[in-house]
Protein backbone atom coordinates (compact mmCIF):
# COMPACT_ATOMS: atom_id res chain seq x y z
CA UNK A 1 0.00 0.00 0.00
CA UNK A 2 1.08 3.47 -0.86
CA UNK A 3 2.08 5.44 2.51
CA UNK A 4 3.65 8.69 3.67
CA UNK A 5 7.65 8.47 5.02
CA UNK A 6 5.57 9.80 8.30
CA UNK A 7 3.40 6.78 8.53
CA UNK A 8 6.37 4.54 7.94
CA UNK A 9 9.03 6.56 10.41
CA UNK A 10 7.39 7.02 13.49
CA UNK A 11 6.73 3.48 14.52
CA UNK A 12 10.82 3.67 13.62
CA UNK A 13 11.69 6.22 15.62
CA UNK A 14 9.56 4.79 18.30
CA UNK A 15 10.59 1.25 18.42
CA UNK A 16 14.39 2.08 17.63
CA UNK A 17 14.95 0.74 14.06
CA UNK A 18 15.99 2.00 10.63
CA UNK A 19 13.83 1.94 7.40
CA UNK A 20 16.29 2.05 4.02
CA UNK A 21 15.27 4.38 1.61
CA UNK A 22 16.25 2.38 -1.73
CA UNK A 23 17.10 4.39 -4.50
CA UNK A 24 16.24 2.53 -7.98
CA UNK A 25 16.28 3.82 -12.01
CA UNK A 26 14.74 1.11 -13.76
CA UNK A 27 12.20 -2.27 -13.45
CA UNK A 28 14.70 -4.71 -11.83
CA UNK A 29 15.96 -2.86 -9.28
CA UNK A 30 11.91 -1.41 -8.48
CA UNK A 31 10.92 -5.22 -8.60
CA UNK A 32 14.02 -6.42 -6.55
CA UNK A 33 13.22 -3.93 -3.52
CA UNK A 34 9.83 -4.32 -3.42
CA UNK A 35 9.95 -8.52 -3.79
CA UNK A 36 12.46 -7.98 -0.95
CA UNK A 37 9.80 -5.73 1.41
CA UNK A 38 6.99 -8.20 0.75
CA UNK A 39 9.41 -11.46 1.66
CA UNK A 40 10.65 -9.42 5.25
CA UNK A 41 7.06 -7.66 5.79
CA UNK A 42 9.34 -4.95 6.28
CA UNK A 43 8.03 -1.27 5.61
CA UNK A 44 10.35 0.14 2.63
CA UNK A 45 11.19 3.58 0.98
CA UNK A 46 11.53 3.59 -2.36
CA UNK A 47 12.41 6.07 -5.22
CA UNK A 48 14.68 7.70 -7.26
CA UNK A 49 17.06 10.91 -6.54
CA UNK A 50 17.42 14.07 -8.95
CA UNK A 51 20.81 13.10 -10.13
CA UNK A 52 19.69 9.68 -11.38
CA UNK A 53 16.76 11.04 -14.05
CA UNK A 54 19.60 11.18 -16.75
CA UNK A 55 20.04 7.38 -16.51
CA UNK A 56 15.77 7.29 -16.73
CA UNK A 57 12.93 9.58 -16.29
CA UNK A 58 10.56 10.74 -13.69
CA UNK A 59 7.50 11.12 -15.76
CA UNK A 60 8.28 6.91 -16.96
CA UNK A 61 9.45 6.20 -13.95
CA UNK A 62 6.85 7.68 -11.38
CA UNK A 63 3.92 5.44 -12.60
CA UNK A 64 5.87 2.33 -12.20
CA UNK A 65 6.88 3.25 -8.83
CA UNK A 66 3.54 4.58 -7.90
CA UNK A 67 1.43 1.68 -8.83
CA UNK A 68 3.92 -1.21 -7.57
CA UNK A 69 3.57 0.73 -4.19
CA UNK A 70 -0.06 0.51 -4.66
CA UNK A 71 -0.18 -3.23 -4.66
CA UNK A 72 2.31 -4.08 -2.62
CA UNK A 73 1.08 -6.32 0.15
CA UNK A 74 3.42 -3.56 2.92
CA UNK A 75 3.63 -0.36 3.23
CA UNK A 76 5.50 1.40 0.54
CA UNK A 77 6.69 5.49 0.65
CA UNK A 78 7.66 6.37 -2.86
CA UNK A 79 10.12 8.98 -2.36
CA UNK A 80 12.10 11.75 -4.32
CA UNK A 81 15.33 11.97 -3.33
CA UNK A 82 17.72 14.96 -3.27
CA UNK A 83 15.30 17.39 -4.70
CA UNK A 84 17.29 20.33 -6.00
CA UNK A 85 15.12 22.59 -8.05
CA UNK A 86 11.74 23.71 -6.55
CA UNK A 87 10.23 22.85 -10.26
CA UNK A 88 11.36 18.65 -9.97
CA UNK A 89 9.89 18.48 -6.12
CA UNK A 90 7.14 19.70 -7.88
CA UNK A 91 6.72 18.05 -10.73
CA UNK A 92 7.72 14.63 -8.63
CA UNK A 93 4.42 15.10 -6.56
CA UNK A 94 2.05 15.83 -9.18
CA UNK A 95 3.08 12.17 -10.86
CA UNK A 96 2.08 10.54 -7.30
CA UNK A 97 5.52 10.63 -5.39
CA UNK A 98 3.78 10.21 -1.41
CA UNK A 99 7.50 11.70 -0.11
CA UNK A 100 9.93 14.11 -0.47
CA UNK A 101 13.36 15.68 0.37
CA UNK A 102 14.08 19.06 -0.60
CA UNK A 103 18.00 19.21 -0.51
CA UNK A 104 18.67 23.09 -0.01
CA UNK A 105 22.23 21.98 1.81
CA UNK A 106 24.42 23.46 -1.21
CA UNK A 107 22.59 27.09 -0.30
CA UNK A 108 23.37 29.45 2.36
CA UNK A 109 21.67 28.26 5.73
CA UNK A 110 19.29 31.57 5.47
CA UNK A 111 18.67 30.47 1.91
CA UNK A 112 18.70 26.21 2.88
CA UNK A 113 15.76 27.59 5.39
CA UNK A 114 13.59 29.80 3.58
CA UNK A 115 13.39 27.31 0.48
CA UNK A 116 12.89 24.14 2.51
CA UNK A 117 9.96 25.86 4.18
CA UNK A 118 8.07 26.86 1.39
CA UNK A 119 8.45 23.40 0.14
CA UNK A 120 7.41 21.95 3.41
CA UNK A 121 4.47 24.46 3.16
CA UNK A 122 3.97 23.54 -1.02
CA UNK A 123 4.34 19.19 -0.10
CA UNK A 124 2.09 19.54 3.42
CA UNK A 125 -0.62 20.86 1.42
CA UNK A 126 -0.89 17.68 -1.06
CA UNK A 127 -0.25 15.36 2.11
CA UNK A 128 3.38 14.87 1.08
CA UNK A 129 5.98 14.58 3.66
CA UNK A 130 9.39 16.26 3.27
CA UNK A 131 12.90 15.71 4.48
CA UNK A 132 15.27 18.55 4.77
CA UNK A 133 18.61 18.81 5.32
CA UNK A 134 21.57 21.18 7.23
CA UNK A 135 25.05 20.54 7.34
CA UNK A 136 25.92 18.55 3.64
CA UNK A 137 26.59 15.68 2.94
CA UNK A 138 29.41 15.84 0.28
CA UNK A 139 30.34 12.83 -2.10
CA UNK A 140 33.25 9.92 -2.43
CA UNK A 141 35.09 10.20 -5.59
CA UNK A 142 33.15 9.09 -8.44
CA UNK A 143 29.88 8.58 -6.61
CA UNK A 144 26.92 7.42 -8.68
CA UNK A 145 24.15 8.69 -5.79
CA UNK A 146 25.68 11.89 -5.45
CA UNK A 147 23.96 15.73 -3.79
CA UNK A 148 25.71 17.00 -7.02
CA UNK A 149 28.38 18.92 -4.81
CA UNK A 150 31.67 18.04 -4.44
CA UNK A 151 33.37 16.11 -1.37
CA UNK A 152 33.09 18.63 0.70
CA UNK A 153 31.09 17.27 3.83
CA UNK A 154 30.35 20.01 6.63
CA UNK A 155 28.72 18.55 10.15
CA UNK A 156 25.93 19.44 11.11
CA UNK A 157 25.80 20.95 14.65
CA UNK A 158 22.78 20.57 17.25
CA UNK A 159 21.95 23.72 17.36
CA UNK A 160 21.65 24.20 13.06
CA UNK A 161 19.48 21.32 13.60
CA UNK A 162 17.16 22.38 16.33
CA UNK A 163 17.14 25.59 14.52
CA UNK A 164 16.45 24.25 11.04
CA UNK A 165 13.73 22.01 12.27
CA UNK A 166 11.89 24.58 14.13
CA UNK A 167 11.98 27.01 11.30
CA UNK A 168 11.37 24.60 8.36
CA UNK A 169 8.45 22.33 9.83
CA UNK A 170 10.47 19.18 7.97
CA UNK A 171 8.77 15.66 9.03
CA UNK A 172 12.78 14.33 9.15
CA UNK A 173 16.07 15.97 9.01
CA UNK A 174 18.78 14.71 6.93
CA UNK A 175 22.29 15.49 8.55
CA UNK A 176 25.73 15.00 8.16
CA UNK A 177 28.09 12.82 10.32
CA UNK A 178 30.80 11.46 8.28
CA UNK A 179 29.66 9.55 5.56
CA UNK A 180 29.40 10.15 2.53
CA UNK A 181 27.58 9.73 -1.16
CA UNK A 182 28.79 6.58 -3.36
CA UNK A 183 31.32 4.22 -2.71
CA UNK A 184 33.95 5.01 -0.12
CA UNK A 185 37.63 3.62 -0.15
CA UNK A 186 37.93 3.05 3.41
CA UNK A 187 35.01 2.74 5.86
CA UNK A 188 34.04 5.77 7.45
CA UNK A 189 34.39 6.98 10.87
CA UNK A 190 31.07 8.51 12.08
CA UNK A 191 30.58 11.18 14.90
CA UNK A 192 27.83 9.33 17.29
CA UNK A 193 28.68 11.47 20.15
CA UNK A 194 27.05 14.51 17.99
CA UNK A 195 24.73 12.13 16.22
CA UNK A 196 23.64 11.03 20.00
CA UNK A 197 23.28 14.80 21.13
CA UNK A 198 21.07 15.78 17.76
CA UNK A 199 18.76 12.53 18.75
CA UNK A 200 18.33 14.21 21.97
CA UNK A 201 17.64 17.82 21.06
CA UNK A 202 14.84 17.83 18.25
CA UNK A 203 11.41 15.10 17.52
CA UNK A 204 12.12 14.45 13.86
CA UNK A 205 13.03 11.41 12.90
CA UNK A 206 16.92 11.76 11.68
CA UNK A 207 18.48 10.35 8.62
CA UNK A 208 21.83 9.45 7.43
CA UNK A 209 22.38 9.28 3.62
CA UNK A 210 25.67 7.49 2.26
CA UNK A 211 24.42 4.08 3.65
CA UNK A 212 26.31 2.07 1.11
CA UNK A 213 29.95 0.82 2.70
CA UNK A 214 29.02 1.99 6.36
CA UNK A 215 29.70 -1.48 8.19
CA UNK A 216 27.58 -3.25 10.47
CA UNK A 217 29.02 -2.12 13.68
CA UNK A 218 28.48 1.01 12.77
CA UNK A 219 24.90 0.70 10.72
CA UNK A 220 23.72 -0.86 14.51
CA UNK A 221 25.22 1.97 16.85
CA UNK A 222 23.81 4.77 14.30
CA UNK A 223 20.27 3.17 14.71
CA UNK A 224 20.90 2.71 18.44
CA UNK A 225 21.76 6.46 18.59
CA UNK A 226 18.91 8.06 16.75
CA UNK A 227 18.97 7.17 13.09
CA UNK A 228 15.57 6.18 11.52
CA UNK A 229 15.77 6.33 8.01
CA UNK A 230 18.87 5.07 5.83
CA UNK A 231 19.54 5.74 2.52
CA UNK A 232 21.21 3.07 -0.33
CA UNK A 233 21.64 3.15 -3.66
CA UNK A 234 25.20 2.01 -4.44
CA UNK A 235 24.67 -1.34 -2.66
CA UNK A 236 22.22 -2.27 -4.85
CA UNK A 237 23.98 -1.29 -8.17
CA UNK A 238 27.01 -3.22 -7.41
CA UNK A 239 24.64 -6.44 -6.54
CA UNK A 240 23.33 -5.79 -10.25
CA UNK A 241 26.67 -5.34 -11.59
CA UNK A 242 28.50 -8.42 -10.15
CA UNK A 243 25.19 -10.44 -11.00
CA UNK A 244 24.91 -9.19 -14.66
CA UNK A 245 28.88 -9.87 -15.02
CA UNK A 246 28.45 -13.41 -13.58
CA UNK A 247 25.56 -14.17 -15.82
CA UNK A 248 27.56 -13.01 -18.93
CA UNK A 249 30.58 -14.91 -18.18
CA UNK A 250 28.05 -17.93 -17.76
CA UNK A 251 26.68 -17.47 -21.30
CA UNK A 252 23.24 -16.49 -20.12
CA UNK A 253 20.54 -15.24 -21.86
CA UNK A 254 19.33 -11.27 -21.22
CA UNK A 255 16.36 -12.88 -19.83
CA UNK A 256 18.21 -14.76 -17.77
CA UNK A 257 20.52 -12.38 -16.64
CA UNK A 258 17.82 -9.70 -15.85
CA UNK A 259 16.07 -12.41 -13.59
CA UNK A 260 19.42 -12.45 -11.74
CA UNK A 261 19.91 -9.30 -11.37
CA UNK A 262 16.23 -8.53 -9.97
CA UNK A 263 17.21 -11.17 -7.41
CA UNK A 264 20.76 -9.99 -6.78
CA UNK A 265 19.27 -6.44 -5.72
CA UNK A 266 16.20 -8.13 -3.64
CA UNK A 267 19.07 -9.98 -1.71
CA UNK A 268 20.95 -6.39 -0.88
CA UNK A 269 17.74 -5.45 0.12
CA UNK A 270 17.03 -8.01 2.49
CA UNK A 271 20.43 -7.96 3.74
CA UNK A 272 20.58 -4.03 4.96
CA UNK A 273 16.52 -4.85 6.14
CA UNK A 274 17.88 -7.02 8.42
CA UNK A 275 20.71 -4.98 9.49
CA UNK A 276 18.66 -2.01 9.63
CA UNK A 277 15.68 -4.10 12.76
CA UNK A 278 12.80 -3.69 9.52
CA UNK A 279 12.04 -7.05 9.40
CA UNK A 280 8.29 -8.19 9.97
CA UNK A 281 7.50 -4.46 10.97
CA UNK A 282 5.18 -3.95 8.29
ZN1 LIG B 1 21.87 11.45 -0.19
Amino acid sequence: MLVTMNEILADAKKNKYAVGLFNTLNTEMIRGVIAAAEEAKSPVIIGTAEVLLPHSSLQYLAPQLVSMAKNASVPVAVHYDHGLTEEKCKEALSLGFSSLMFDGSLSEPEENVRRTKDMVAYAHALGVSVEGEIGHVGDNEGAEEASGAAADDRYTTVKEAVDFVAATGVDALAIAIGTAHGAYKQPPKLDFVRLTEIAAAVDVPLVLHGGSGVDEASFKKAIECGISKVNIFTDLTVAAENAMKTAVSEGKSYLAAKADMEEAVKQATLTKMRLFGSVGKA
